[in-house]
């Protein structure tokens, strides 16, 4: 029976791969003409000082409004903008337009921006994309934050180092994103500037009733003090994950327990006034997520 069941699932793969092989093909060729056709957006999440529910950072998050499929997830897109090549001036497109964006704002709030391990790759050419969004937006360097992940670290070290180092030198803030989820050597923390640890969101989910948990976020929350670097929980969605969180000594958060993302125009619009955190944030007008 189980090898039946198996030759009936390779050959049910099989037409699903078909399937979903056509359907990468034509996104693909749909994201070529993205760009020119003005289908991307960033939307806004606020990332929120729990004890008095003010923003102090808002991450920008990057979606394809497809004139036909709706909404594209960057789940489903990146990878592929990843593989052609595209995400280098995709991504360009998101620093210079999150800097553009964050100048509208106070100016103790800062952006933070996702960089692919692609555009890593090429150092100088992000260097230099980088200083020239600041430039040409009159941002203020210190405000904006480069989020990456430890697979940068992976693939060339030293200049993961360098460029790191490089950013910092300019007052540039670099992020470690998802922290947790990979091979998440200690090591990295002590072997490169980081300016903030953000936490991923299977720590803050198991936060409630485990205590491993809990033992661990209490010994990141020590990690990045003694390092000083910021440290954000992701995925913040209960009452009773934030209570857990704070206790532990997290004083940042981002999720939908404060916000969900929101269009530029309707962040403008909130991101001065305290937020309260909702356990059943209303999918407001401007909440595109
Ligand atoms: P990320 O950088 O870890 O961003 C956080 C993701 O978690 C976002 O998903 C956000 O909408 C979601 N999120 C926030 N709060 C909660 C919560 O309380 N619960 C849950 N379940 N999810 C929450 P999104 O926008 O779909 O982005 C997914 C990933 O795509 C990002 O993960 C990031 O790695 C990547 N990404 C997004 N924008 C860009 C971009 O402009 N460039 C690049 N290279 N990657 C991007
Ligand atoms: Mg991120
Ligand atoms: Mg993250
Ligand atoms: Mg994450």
């Amino acid at each position: 029976a189980a090898k039946r069941r198996s030759a009936g699932s390779v050959v049910g793969y099989e037409a699903q791969f078909s399937a979903v092989y056509h359907e990468r093909m034509e996104l693909l060729a749909d994201l070529q003409v993205a760009m020119e056709e003005n289908q991307f957006e960033l939307v806004y999440q606020p990332i929120v000082n729990p004890s008095d529910g003010r923003t102090v950072c808002c991450e920008a998050l990057l979606r394809w409004n497809h004139p036909r499929r709706g909404v594209i997830p960057p789940s489903v897109f990146i990878p592929l903008a990843e593989a052609t090549g595209l995400i280098v001036p995709i991504g360009a497109w998101v620093i210079r337009e999150a800097c553009r964006e964050a100048t509208f704002w106070r100016s103790d709030i800062n952006v933070a921006v996702n960089l692919s391990p692609v555009q890593f790759k090429d150092g100088e050419a992000l260097i230099e994309t980088v200083l020239q969004c600041l430039a040409a937006t009159g941002l203020a360097a210190y405000r904006l934050e480069l989020e990456v992940t430890e697979s940068v670290l992976i693939e060339d070290a030293e200049e993961a180092l360098s460029l790191i180092s490089a950013l910092r030198r300019q007052q540039i803030g670099v992020a470690l994103d998802d922290f947790g989820t990979g091979f998440s050597s200690l090591g990295y923390l002590h072997e490169f500037p980081f300016s903030k640890l953000k936490l991923d969101r299977v720590f803050s989910r198991n936060l409630v009733g485990s205590r491993r948990s809990a033992a661990i976020v209490r010994g990141v929350v020590q990690i990045t003090r003694d390092l000083r670097m910021e440290l954000v929980a992701e995925g913040i969605e209960t009452a009773e994950q934030l209570d857990s969180a704070s206790r532990l000594g997290v004083n940042a958060v981002q999720g939908y327990l404060f916000s969900r993302p929101l269009s530029a125009e309707r962040l403008r619009e909130t991101i001065n006034a305290p937020i309260q955190p909702t356990s059943r944030p209303p999918r407001r007008s401007g909440a595109v997520n």
